[in-house]
């Protein structure tokens, strides 16, 4: 690792802990404003695992500043026409795309999380002058040599928890996601919901279907005795009298490919986003959330274009003015996502679904 080098040629310099969203997009923004970076992975090689990403159109505006816009829209797809339905298939009422795109004049896109990353790396690469340190695990910030220090390490974060304490903390619910990429499209979009657990499917690109399913822990658990095989027989049986294509959804997807995920959020909400005038925090390891919005990434994008633009404009001679300006532009807004995609959690997954559908039903469908 070579924190220094921007020392050498007299730039700023900043340590980006985290190769996820998060920190690529933040490495990408520094140095377009001319700073030195170096970003440090625990991981000893790009990680490349993931399906798709939902990114909502206030994010894609994010990416465009950061100048990543084209690259995205290359290989991203709209995300239009889909509907909330009962396991028995009846429709309930439609997710609110056909407004949100009406609103923003350009559609909710989808995009797979490698080519996400992919087009951060490229973009990178590009632009010259930053390094990426796989293979490097930070276990405390406090000696790294740099002028701003950005966690982007995800939800176990150890610059939160070195940095801000742990007041704040990752808790588990009690259901756990899987989620995979079948290999042909629906057609079919949207979200099933059904009494303490829901399927996802979404476009990621032609000829395939992006898929999640939320379950109960102990109907995942049971089902994960055997392995990979145990949790597909687990999963598959779960869904096995839901409308169709959700059980060929989960035949067609070999269970070797299937990503597991706990459904962890952080708790309490952080009472800021900056410690010391030279740290920051972006992404998970910020304000960690359900996934039920589909704000993840977006929320990741957002902080690392806010961060990396007041940075650019206060200089690096007033860097707790521009952290300063960072906090207030994203924390409350961003928890305000959390808060909100936790509540949809709760509501999806609860013990009244007659009560949920009557009222989801009151939706224009
Ligand atoms: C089931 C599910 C579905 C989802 N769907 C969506 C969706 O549709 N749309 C959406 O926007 N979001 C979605 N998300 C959320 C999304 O995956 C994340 O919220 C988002 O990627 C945040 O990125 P990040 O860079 O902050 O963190 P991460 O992607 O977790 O990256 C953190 C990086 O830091 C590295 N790291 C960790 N600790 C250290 C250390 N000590 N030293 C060095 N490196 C370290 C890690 O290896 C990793 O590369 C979903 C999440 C789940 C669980």
């Amino acid at each position: 690792m070579n924190a220094n080098a921007g020392k050498a040629t007299g730039s700023a310099t900043a340590v980006v802990v985290g190769a996820g969203v998060g920190g690529l997009a933040t490495a990408v923004g520094l140095r377009r404003a001319g700073w030195a970076v170096t970003v440090l992975e625990r991981r000893t090689t790009p990680e490349r695992y993931g399906t798709a990403f939902g990114i909502h159109p206030t994010a894609q505006e994010a990416v465009d500043r950061l100048g990543l816009g084209e690259a995205l829209r290359a290989r991203a797809v709209p995300y239009r026409s889909a509907r909330i339905r009962r396991p028995d298939g009846r429709v309930l009422a439609a997710l609110p795309l056909e407004r949100v795109e009406r609103k923003a004049g350009r559609p909710e896109l989808l995009v797979s999380r490698p080519h996400l990353l992919d087009a951060l790396l490229a973009e990178l690469r590009r632009l010259g002058g930053a390094e990426i340190a796989y293979g490097t695990r930070l276990t405390d910030p406090a000696p790294l040599d740099a002028d701003l220090v950005v966690g982007a390490d995800g939800i176990h974060s150890v610059v939160r928890t070195t940095r801000f304490g742990t007041g704040s903390a990752v808790r588990s619910l009690a259901t756990e996601a899987w989620i995979g990429i079948a290999g042909f499209e629906t057609g079919t979009y949207g979200e099933t919901w059904g009494e303490g657990r829901f399927f996802g499917m979404t476009p990621v690109e032609p000829g395939r279907t992006n898929w999640y399913a939320v379950v109960p822990k102990a109907a995942g658990e049971n089902g994960n005795t055997g392995g990979a095989a145990g949790a597909a027989e687990g999963l598959r049986a779960a869904f096995a009298d839901w409308h169709d294509p959700i059980p060929r959804l989960l035949a067609d997807t070999d269970p070797a490919t299937w990503i597991r995920y706990d459904m962890r959020h952080l708790h309490p909400a952080l009472p800021r986003f900056t410690a010391g005038g030279r740290v920051a925090l972006v992404g998970d390891a910020a304000h960690a959330m359900t996934p039920n919005l589909g704000q993840g990434a977006c929320t990741a994008l957002l902080d690392a274009e806010a961060l990396t633009r007041a940075v650019a404009l206060h200089g690096p001679a007033d860097l707790p003015g521009a952290l300063r300006a960072y906090d207030t532009e994203r924390r409350r807004s961003a928890q305000r996502v959390a808060l909100a995609s936790r509540t949809l959690h709760r509501f999806m997954t609860g013990r009244h679904p007659a009560l949920r559908d009557a009222l989801v039903g009151l939706l224009p469908g």
